[in-house]
């Protein structure tokens, strides 16, 4: 027998992994939270941002110690 079986339809609903709470969500027009699972994990990762956000002009505050400015001149010339 030679019957070309069908592979996977599309019509499968594709689970992905919600972002904020690391569960399967449905990534699909019936799921209008997606990526995430539910309206919760929305308002938590939305939560989460803000947060970060208020962290970013802290950070400056701290002083460029990667990148001394003229650290030791090498005269290698
Ligand atoms: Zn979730």
């Amino acid at each position: 027998m030679c019957a070309p079986e069908p592979v996977e339809p599309p019509a499968r609903p594709r689970i992905v992994r919600c972002p904020a709470c690391g569960g399967p969500a449905v990534y699909g027009p019936e799921n209008p939270y997606r990526p995430f699972c539910s309206a919760r994990c929305r308002q938590i990762d939305l939560g989460a941002w803000a947060s970060e956000q208020f962290r970013l002009p802290s950070r400056e505050d701290a002083p460029a110690e990667a990148e001394p400015p003229e650290s030791g001149k090498n005269s290698g010339f």
